[in-house]
């Protein structure tokens, strides 16, 4: 994660883009530990020094309060932040029970532009091989 912790201190860090799989290269630009902005990798083979507007500006969450940092499971009616082995076992059983109960094709996997070419394939053969439908879709309708 970010490293400046000198006040007064200006850092540029290289990164990559989180918002779509193209991957664009940029520079977050790090004031006191907290980002102000963003710049452009002009050497990245992918962007050549540009960016579009999520790229340039969609880095305020990072710090945003509201942002989630547990995952959250309803219990008693509220949604309680539990361990990631929590989730992560909730989720299994509950999408074991659905197969078991109503069939593969009761699930449908909407993959994401925001995942990569290999994370969207992972998603795709999870949907076939474990669950055992075809009902797979993404959300890019261009
Ligand atoms: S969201 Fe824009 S800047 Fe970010 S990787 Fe995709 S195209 Fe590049």
């Amino acid at each position: 994660m970010l490293s400046c912790s000198e006040k007064g201190r200006t850092e540029r860090v290289l990164t990559v883009c989180p918002y779509c799989g193209t991957g664009c290269g940029l520079y977050l630009v790090v004031e006191d530990g907290h980002i102000a902005g963003v710049e452009p990798d002009s050497l990245h083979p992918v962007n050549e020094g540009e960016l579009c507007v999520k790229g340039y500006f969609g880095y305020q969450h990072v710090e945003d309060p509201r942002r989630l940092t547990a995952p959250l499971v309803k219990k008693d009616g509220r949604f309680t932040p539990v361990s990631w082995d929590e989730a992560l076992n909730f989720v299994a059983g509950r999408l074991t029970r659905i197969r078991q109960e109503s069939g593969p094709d009761a699930f449908v996997l909407f993959a994401s532009a925001r995942a990569t070419n290999e994370e969207n394939y992972v998603a795709q053969k999870f949907a076939r091989a474990v669950m055992g439908t075809n009902n797979v879709d993404h959300c890019a309708r261009l």
